[in-house]
């Protein structure tokens, strides 16, 4: 039985239905505080929050869990910045906890979702592992604490792990079951496509004066299949190898706001009003992952390369969500 903590969740949710898909046997531990009990189509389902170790204790008594997937966080850099103890007490003491749980119970598989945000500013582009983890916001500072947690855990207890460093994860299932519904969305591509859909008046660009070919900023947007998929290779590397490892997840291509947005007009085949502002704090101009590792080592290949397939995934679901 396959544990997924914040399974209720954008990336957590996607990783659910891939891994019943392949035929595992799921368990989604949610506080359902950012998820959404309706994304639990698959598997059991335990409603716990991190912070309650009798709640993690209840879920392992209940179930018998193999392996451990970690997507339960908060991820938004603004807020981060805002209110960091909440990010400290739900993304670091929340996992601790967690692993505590899981030494209880002689559990000894981790997959933790890590983020690019590890890095910082980029000193070299496409980031790959070994580039320097100097995190520029309380976001990235509490997943590279974790990061760090696990490797001496690995040493003293020997829990395997592997971090998986996101880049931006987009698109929804093609299958339009679930997609990317946060409250409050403060995401690029969910914002652009509800500025195109009429669900907002505009779409703001933070920044136009980035030292990039179009003066906004670059980011490498890999698809939420393709990130559920590299879960599933990275559980197999775990059982077969035992052993700890980083990984990047990206496609490796770079694409501007305005491209996303030029995008989404072309596929939604409607205009809307773009407003130029000013720079979002803590934004870097370019983030472009090098995942040469990841599919060298787990031979994980993400499918959906092209940003134009990625955002019509996106479209439909909010398409058919709309609809309903
Ligand atoms: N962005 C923007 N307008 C928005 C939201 C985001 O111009 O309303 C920009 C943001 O500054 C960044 C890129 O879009 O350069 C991706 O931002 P997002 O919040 O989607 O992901 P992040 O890169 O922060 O993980």
């Amino acid at each position: 039985m396959i544990l997924i903590v914040g399974g209720a969740g954008y990336i957590g949710s996607h990783a659910n239905k891939l891994l019943t898909q392949k035929g595992f046997e799921t368990v989604v531990y949610d506080n359902l505080s950012r998820g959404h009990r309706d994304f639990v189509k698959w598997g059991d389902f335990c409603e716990g929050d991190l912070l309650n170790m009798q709640q993690i204790r209840s879920c392992f008594e209940s179930y018998r869990v193999e392996a451990v997937m970690h997507f339960s966080a908060f991820c938004l850099v603004e807020e981060s910045v805002q209110q960091p103890e909440k990010y400290y007490l739900n993304n670091v003491m929340g996992t601790l906890n967690l692993l505590q749980i899981m030494r209880e119970f002689g559990v000894k598989h981790f997959i933790f979702s890590s983020t690019c945000a590890t890095y910082g500013f980029p000193e070299k582009i496409p980031i790959s592992e070994d580039h320097p983890q100097l995190p520029i916001n309380p976001y990235g500072q509490t997943k590279l604490i974790i990061e760090q947690v696990l490797k001496d855990y690995d040493r003293a207890y020997g829990l395997k792990y592997i971090n998986l460093r996101y880049f931006n994860a987009a698109g929804a299932d093609p299958e339009g079951e679930i997609g990317e519904r946060h409250h409050p969305e403060t995401h690029l591509l969910p914002l652009v496509i509800s500025a195109a859909m009429g669900l907002k008046p505009e779409i703001k660009i933070f920044g136009t004066d980035y030292p990039t070919r179009d003066g906004t900023c670059i980011r490498d947007y890999i698809h939420v299949i393709d990130l559920a998929d590299a879960h599933i290779q990275a559980l197999q590397y775990l059982v077969n190898q035992n052993q700890s490892d980083s990984f990047n997840l990206g496609n490796g291509t770079g694409h501007s706001v305005r491209e996303v947005i030029e995008t989404v007009r072309k596929i939604g085949k409607r205009d809307f009003k773009v407003v130029e502002t000013g720079r979002r704090e803590g934004d870097p101009p370019v983030l472009i992952s090098s995942s040469r590792k990841a599919m060298e080592t787990l031979k994980w290949k993400p499918q959906y390369e092209d940003l134009e397939t990625i955002i019509e995934t996106a479209w439909n679901w909010h398409k058919k969500r709309l609809s309903l």
